[in-house]
């Protein structure tokens, strides 16, 4: 695992989430665009609002799973299931950087312990 790339393509698609966050609420604001005094007008600018608002939130969102990742590239525990302790799939990584469980337990497919099928013989 090449740890060094990982944490760059994290923080790019962290710079990339806050500049749309950013953007999306500086829209909610109506920086470059005041309310309207037309009373439809406004609320056709009011229903774009809530979908900035649903924009910034799960960009928001990503970014808090994103820094959770970063922390844990720190540490040393980037690869490692925070539920089981095993190695997490490197392809599995590849698709969802943030993760911080196996498939396995993301899926949650694993058998309790002492759960396992008898030993035939
Ligand atoms: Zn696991």
């Amino acid at each position: 695992m090449d740890t060094q790339a990982v944490r760059t393509r994290l923080l790019m698609r962290r710079e990339e989430l806050q500049t749309r966050a950013s953007r999306a609420s500086a829209d909610l604001r109506h920086e470059s665009d005041p309310l309207s005094a037309d009373f439809a007008e406004q609320v056709t600018q009011r229903e774009s609002d809530d979908v900035l608002g649903a924009i910034s939130e799960s960009a928001q969102q990503e970014l808090r799973l994103l820094q959770a990742a970063l922390r844990r590239l720190e540490e040393g525990r980037y690869t490692t299931c925070a539920v089981c302790g095993e190695a997490i799939e490197e392809e599995r990584l590849q698709a969802v950087p943030y993760t911080d469980r196996c498939r396995t337990c993301a899926e949650g497919t694993r058998r309790p312990p002492g759960s396992a099928p008898p030993r035939k013989g």
